[in-house]
């Protein structure tokens, strides 16, 4: 896994349309595209399109707050247009020991299957 540099990661040259991606949901502030390694039939990701230095959740700040309450209401909108709202699951991975990969804050939006609890 990368370490978090607060430098530029993958997710700035989706944002940028530089890589593809297949984009499920977009508007100002928030893009959900899905994951290119899916854990699950439905797997999007949902990103700040302004990183702000939001590497991480365990690096959030006060004034994250409005962006993190619209990353979560867009990954049930994810959900909605997935036609999965009725059963999903939202995962932040923070941190290397959380095995994050990318070091811009992204929520995992996971459905389409039954879920195991606990994840391990
Ligand atoms: P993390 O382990 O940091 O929580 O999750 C990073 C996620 O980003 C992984 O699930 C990985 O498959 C996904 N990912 C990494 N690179 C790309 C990419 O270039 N395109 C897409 N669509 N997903 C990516």
């Amino acid at each position: 896994a990368d370490a978090d540099t607060g430098g530029p990661t993958i997710y700035d040259k989706i944002i940028a349309k530089e890589i593809p991606s297949t984009i499920v949901y977009e508007d100002d502030k928030v893009l959900a595209f899905r994951d290119i390694n899916p854990q699950a039939p439905v797997h999007v990701l949902v990103i700040p399109k302004s990183r702000d230095g939001l590497t991480q959740l365990g690096k959030a700040e006060k004034r994250h707050g409005e962006i993190l309450g619209e990353l979560l209401y867009a990954a049930k909108i994810v959900a909605e247009k997935e036609g999965i709202v009725d059963g999903f699951r939202v995962v932040i991975n923070s941190g290397p020991t959380a095995c994050q990969s990318v070091y811009h804050l992204h929520l995992h939006v996971l459905g389409g299957r039954q879920m195991a609890w606990p994840p391990g």
